[in-house]
């Protein structure tokens, strides 16, 4: 990247305080994401704002948004991601700044993580990480911090019972767990679809029931 280039580029960004949202006023693609044209090329609009700020984007990982705006280029409103061994590597090695610039309290990438597993009432955890009872309700649903999901991450409501989608129950489950038969068997036993029957032999699913799958047995 060129100095010119970095002057065209802020050309095209509605530059405003650091906790604010910088919007891109150039050309916004219809996934919402804004793109700049650099030698010919186009690239994104937030991936080249990073680089800008931060050096070469690490091979594997990707740019996003902590305020969900994807026309907003403001460096401190992005961060590193993608699969988790490449999130934490990142922030073992310090590459990259996961602090959240806005709202009350910064919190980590770390933290996210950890407050999307923790079991507590969001009150509590709230409390403990000096956020509002919404902030944790929203990193819980993943309706903030989109980026950043463990690909071992389901969402779930208590023990799961209670989700619009979940038609099992726990003892069902626990059942499939140990069920030796084919995937097809079972799912068409409980009416339910094969690649469920899948996530939850491979955990991927119901990930709270503790009782060890048949693979990860000696
Ligand atoms: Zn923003």
């Amino acid at each position: 990247m060129d100095m010119e280039d970095a002057e065209k580029f802020l050309c095209f960004v509605d530059v405003k305080g650091d906790d604010e949202c910088w919007d891109w006023t150039g050309y916004i693609r219809p996934n919402g994401y804004g793109t700049f044209s650099t030698h010919g090329t186009p690239v994104y609009a937030h991936r080249f704002s990073w680089e800008m700020h931060n050096g070469p984007i690490p091979e594997g990982l990707f740019v996003c948004h902590h305020c969900d705006n994807r026309k907003c280029v403001n460096p401190q409103h992005l961060f590193l991601g993608s699969q988790m061994d490449n999130i934490h590597d990142a922030i073992t090695k310090g590459r990259t700044s996961v602090g959240e610039s806005h709202g009350r309290r910064k919190l980590t990438v770390a933290q996210v993580l950890s407050i999307r597993k923790d079991p507590r009432f969001h009150k509590e955890i709230a409390k403990e990480y000096g956020v509002s009872t919404g902030t944790i309700g929203s990193i819980k649903s993943i309706r903030t911090w989109k980026c950043l999901v463990d690909p071992e991450y389901t969402p779930h409501r208590n023990i799961g019972e209670d989700h619009r989608s979940a038609k099992l129950t726990e003892e069902q489950v626990l059942t499939i767990l140990s069920d030796p038969r084919s995937q097809k068997v079972i799912a068409a036993e409980y009416g339910i679809n094969p690649s469920s029957v899948f996530a939850i032999k491979h955990r991927r699913k119901w990930k709270h029931l503790t009782t060890p799958h048949p693979c990860e047995q000696d």
